[in-house]
């Protein structure tokens, strides 16, 4: 056991270094009034054959995102570890709190678990959940999927995502994985993030990092759980952990992914008030820069019309808002655009 893995307070009865099938639990503990030795159980999977890559499936980060959870748990009751050729790493249910109550904050502490990377071994539940993911499992991975949708908050084009790496080979590599997952878009994010993501921890240990953005509005997307299945499939086959060729094929008949970006500058549109939100547009649809995005109502106000807001940019919605009820500093839309890279092509 590692020094790092040693000073994280969750028990894992997984032995990474072991060949065949495991499953089981990590232990986390959660003293409470009625238990103070009661702990938390987050299932998790190993599978190991040969020598191979590690790829590591995670899903319920959020946990009120419901098709990585439905793609992973299905793929790890399924698979024949016979089948592949290396290690599969799988979390359906990371935050199995917030899993469990159907909600993207923990109900133990109200944090974000992906607003709290790379955690603290002494802190919060959260805190140290993330702190495990990070020292314990991130150290063993080679390939990372972190499958979310965006929850009740929002709807989504059926997108992966990654970052504009400054290193251009680790960019390249990540942009041809995404393209093997084999979604409608792939989001390159410039300058979205501020660091405390699980994806930022992923990139900072040099391995691949893939996201998704694959639902919304609190329901299960039938497309977004075939894309996540698909897509994974894909990606352990561009990593040759299983035999077989991606397919890319579209549900519209269109063939393969394409390359979008979102920049932090322009491309989120937000509430200027509170109020109910009347979007004019789904996720997914082309939007000219000027044109209506929605309207918010102020039902409670006799005085105030309708307040048009309109699209700063031309391209692609990425996200739409989901509630109808926002409060002003929302952001009620996410445009995306074509694919252009800061940086040029090495
Ligand atoms: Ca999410």
């Amino acid at each position: 056991m590692s020094a790092a893995s040693a000073a994280s307070r969750i028990h894992c009865p997984i032995d990474f270094g072991r060949q065949g099938r495991q499953a089981g639990y990590l232990r986390a503990p959660h003293s409470r009034d009625n238990s103070g030795w009661g702990t938390i159980e987050i299932p998790i999977y190993c599978l190991a054959n040969g020598e191979g890559p590690t790829v590591l499936l995670t899903g319920g980060v959020h946990g009120d995102e419901y098709e990585g959870q439905i793609a992973i748990s299905r793929l790890a009751q399924t698979l024949d570890v016979d089948r592949i050729q290396g290690r599969i790493i799988m979390m359906p249910a990371v935050n199995i709190p917030a899993v469990l109550a159907d909600r993207r904050l923990s109900p133990i502490d109200g944090l974000d678990i992906n607003r709290c990377f790379p955690g603290d071994a002494r802190g919060t539940f959260t805190r140290m959940l993330a702190h495990f993911m990070d020292s314990v499992v991130l150290p063993h991975a080679d390939v990372s999927v972190d499958l979310h949708t965006t929850g009740h908050s929002a709807d989504c084009a059926l997108s992966t995502n990654m970052h504009d790496l400054p290193d251009a080979a680790m960019r390249d590599k990540t942009l041809a994985a995404a393209a093997a997952f084999g979604a409608p878009y792939n989001v390159v994010f410039a300058g979205v993030d501020e660091g405390a993501t699980f994806t930022s921890c992923v990139e900072r240990r040099g391995i691949v990092s893939l996201g998704t953005e694959l639902g919304g509005w609190g329901r299960v997307n039938i497309e977004g759980v075939r894309i996540a299945a698909r897509g994974i499939d894909n990606i352990l086959k561009h990593f040759g952990v299983i035999e077989g060729e991606p397919d890319l094929a579209q549900a519209d008949g269109t063939f393969g992914t394409r390359h979008m970006m979102v920049r932090e500058r322009d491309a989120f549109h937000f509430a200027p008030r509170d109020g109910l939100f009347e979007p004019t547009h789904y996720a997914g649809e082309t939007v000219e820069e000027g044109a209506v995005a929605g309207y918010l109502h102020v039902i409670e106000d006799v005085d105030t019309p309708p307040i048009a807001i309109t699209y700063a940019r031309s391209g692609v919605i990425w996200c739409g808002a989901g509630p109808g009820r926002v409060r002003r500093g929302d952001a009620v839309c996410v445009v995306m655009e074509d694919f252009a890279p800061d940086r040029p092509a090495h």
